[in-house]
């Protein structure tokens, strides 16, 4: 493994999102959660509340271990990229998360409680959601179904705040999904996403296959949802939007965590382990 040490404690920034000046905090002082149920990251004064918290966390799968006990501390109402080549253990650290696969060793914590062990089904209905790189819509179902599945399931039938974000699908409301483009089907799943409103929005690889100008239109997008509160954590290869966007970064590097900070702090070697091109 290259790279400095990573310590139990991360880096906040001064933040494209999160309202908080710089601070350091240790990966153990995750903030108690306000009274409403929100993050509480402004109860906290300057120190931002941590929102999901890996800790020495072991997963992989049948017989191969693919993270190696990684420890990370996802800032509330923030964005976090992962970052790293292909292979590095990003999806399956985004898996871990949401559930999907269990861990082998270490603990995951939201807002200091430990979830290890809760169901990707209560994770998902406790406002964690994930956006797979790929299948994350009914391919048989029409753009207005897949929506208002979702949004019924909420609790928020109307599919109008979709609409509005991606007025694309507008015009593809009576289409199946599976006949649209991949870079229509990547607004969908993430209109999908923000009906459901999630305190937690997992991205996979949202740029793959997307042209420049669709991926710098969700890049925004996911801006404004950080930038309304929610916790964004997206996974993807080097890309200079994702840097932009992001205000804390992780690096991982078979699975293991090569450099966690902010983008201001990322050095040439990390970009390159990131997969940036010199
Ligand atoms: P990529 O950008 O290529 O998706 P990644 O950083 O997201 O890379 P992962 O998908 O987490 O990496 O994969 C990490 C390792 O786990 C790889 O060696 C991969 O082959 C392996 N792996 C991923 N999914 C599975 C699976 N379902 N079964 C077995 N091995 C898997």
């Amino acid at each position: 493994m290259s790279g400095p040490p990573l310590e139990n404690r991360v880096t906040s920034t001064s933040g494209n999102h999160a309202d908080n000046n710089t601070a350091t905090y240790s990966a153990t002082d995750s903030a108690p959660p306000a009274a409403d149920g929100s993050s509480g990251a402004a109860s906290t004064g300057d120190l931002p509340a941590v929102e999901l918290l890996l800790d020495g966390a072991r997963a992989g799968y049948r017989t191969i271990e693919v993270l190696h006990g990684i420890t990370m501390a996802i800032p509330s109402g923030a964005v976090t990229a992962l970052l790293g080549a292909n292979g590095a253990g990003k999806s399956t650290t985004l898996r871990v998360l949401a559930g999907l696969i269990p861990l082998r060793g270490g603990t995951l914590s939201w807002r200091g409680e430990q979830i290890t062990k809760m169901t990707t089904t209560n994770r998902a209905k406790r406002g964690l959601m994930l956006v797979p790189d790929e299948r994350a819509v009914f391919a048989t179902l029409s753009v207005r179904d897949n929506l208002q599945v979702i949004a019924e399931a909420s609790g928020h039938p109307d599919i109008t705040p979709a609409l509005e974000a991606f007025p694309r699908l507008q015009e593809r409301l009576n289409q199946r999904a599976g006949s649209m483009s991949g870079g229509e089907r990547r607004m969908l799943a993430l209109a999908r996403a923000l009906l459901a409103r999630p305190s937690v929005l997992m991205v996979d690889e949202l740029s793959l296959g997307l042209s420049p100008k669709v991926a710098g239109e969700l890049f925004a997008w996911l801006g404004t949802v950080a930038d309304a509160g929610t916790t964004v954590i997206l996974a993807d290869q080097y890309t200079e939007e994702a840097l932009a966007l992001a205000d804390m970064v992780y690096v991982l590097h078979r699975g293991e965590i090569t450099f966690a900070g902010t983008p201001a702090e990322l050095g040439a070697s990390e970009l390159l382990a990131a997969g940036a091109h010199s």
